[in-house]
């Protein structure tokens, strides 16, 4: 790419002496408001409608050097249309719910190879390991059973996990209630 500096120049190649059109044009100046703007009599551009070649900043924008069609830079460069406009409607803080989902994305896929793939991987003293927590595991659920049992009340139907509540049981009127 070159680095050339573009030379300041009227784009329509003629001088700005034979200007072919109008009458000296120029913003209205010490224009006292007079009241409220009527909306259905003003003229509104869209995404779809282009501004009209009436309008005040389109014949501004032409006695600056720019044409229709084409981009704002002194070469005619630039973006043509104007950035759309995407209306937010949640009250989510900007960026956050992109950053959401690809938090989710690469958690569940983590997840994913933490349970299924890292067994496919592990050694067998791995194995052996995970295998031998896993009984250690599932003999303390069993022993944890076993105790609870004496805190269980058959009359009631009702387990406690510590003596503390189940003797609180025994001496509550429930318990006596239903003794009766
Ligand atoms: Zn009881």
């Amino acid at each position: 790419m070159t680095s050339t500096v573009p030379t300041k120049r009227h784009p329509n190649g003629q001088d700005d002496d034979n200007d072919d059109d109008d009458e000296e044009f120029t913003l209205p100046r010490n224009v006292e408001p007079k009241g409220y703007v009527d909306l259905d009599k003003v003229q509104q551009t869209s995404m779809e409608s282009h501004l009209p070649s009436s309008n005040i900043g389109y014949r501004l924008l032409q006695k600056m050097g720019w044409k229709e069609g084409k981009g704002l830079g002194t070469l005619g460069q630039g973006r043509v249309d104007p950035i759309r406009i995407d209306l937010k409607q949640d009250s989510l803080g900007i960026g956050k719910a992109g950053q959401d989902q690809e938090y989710n994305e690469s958690s569940a896929s983590k997840r994913k190879a933490l349970d299924s793939e890292k067994q496919l991987e592990e050694t067998t003293e791995e194995r052996q390991v995970r295998e031998t927590k896993a009984m250690k595991q599932q003999e303390i659920q069993q022993e944890l059973k076993e105790v609870k049992r004496a805190f269980y009340c058959e009359l009631c139907d009702k387990q406690y996990n510590k003596v503390s509540e189940y003797d609180q049981h025994l001496q509550s009127y429930d318990h006596h209630h239903k003794k009766i």
